[in-house]
């Protein structure tokens, strides 16, 4: 076990141009989730929610499409596409592309959200509302932006996220919509931009992988394994990012069913 290595880097103030098609959705959603202090609490909407969107979000955006590291047949994929937009964090590209991003820089000069380049902020969701980061460079992508139908999804990010609020009120009227859409939308948002804020500033180091990516317990059960994020960028294409046993990783533990159901193949191993 490597002890934390906290170097000084050179900090890069970031010109605060914000997107305001990105900031006012972020800003309404999140006082929206206060409505939770007013709607009766709704335990199933919200653990439901959470999970499917989740694992979307860490099964789909990061190890399907940002690291191949297993396989999908098309239709499945387009599915965890759909559902990991419905988290309302942008494109299933351009999520993939930036992220393929940060690990070709991590906490170098480059990487578009190290805390320790651009502060906590901006690691955390400051990089996400600017437009700074709007486009992305699709040769980055190349391997799934060939597919016309994530093309238009990338495209109309927003689509599956609004028509899964649309369905929460529909089914759920305000309990729905609240317990079910906002509050676990603005839970997702700050469990996801925690990877890259928090596991790039405390936990544990296994391995030296020349970045300050951390391993953190708490974060991995609420990431459903993200986590491990130090085992990550040890070996980054691995389906698995807990290393030992007692690392639990909810995300692989749905991706072995899955391989069992034959929904997913080629599981890559963790290279130690
Ligand atoms: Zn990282
Ligand atoms: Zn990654």
């Amino acid at each position: 076990m490597q002890e934390p290595g906290i170097q000084a880097k050179s900090m890069q103030p970031r010109p605060n141009k914000y997107h305001y098609g990105s900031v006012i959705p972020f800003g309404l959603i999140h006082l929206g989730a206060l409505g939770g202090l007013v709607v009766p609490f709704a335990g199933w909407w919200l653990a439901a929610s959470y999970a499917v969107r989740m694992f979307g979000i860490t099964g789909g955006y990061h190890r399907y499409f940002s690291h191949r590291s297993f396989k999908l047949g098309r239709a499945a994929q387009f599915v965890l596409a759909v559902i990991a937009q419905s988290s309302g964090q942008k494109g299933v590209l351009w999520w993939a592309a930036l992220h393929r991003d940060h690990h070709r820089h991590a906490d170098e000069a480059a990487d578009i959200h190290s805390p320790w380049r651009s502060g906590f902020w901006w690691s955390h969701a400051g990089w996400v509302l600017s437009n700074e980061h709007d486009h992305y460079d699709p040769r980055k992508i190349a391997d799934f932006s060939k597919f016309p139908e994530l093309r238009w999804l990338d495209r109309h990010h927003w689509v599956p996220t609004t028509l899964l609020a649309a369905a929460t009120f529909a089914f759920g009227g305000a309990t729905g919509l609240v317990w079910g859409y906002l509050v676990p939308t603005v839970l997702l948002y700050h469990c996801t931009f925690a990877i890259n804020s928090i596991a790039h500033l405390f936990g544990t180091r296994r391995f030296d992988t020349g970045d300050e990516s951390r391993n953190n317990w708490w974060l991995a059960l609420v990431t459903f394994g993200e986590g491990w994020h130090n085992n990550h960028h040890h070996s980054m294409a691995s389906a698995r990012q807990g290393y030992r046993w007692w690392e639990i990783d909810i995300t692989y533990g749905v991706l072995k069913l899955l391989s069992w159901m034959r929904i997913a193949r080629d599981l890559r191993p963790f290279r130690a």
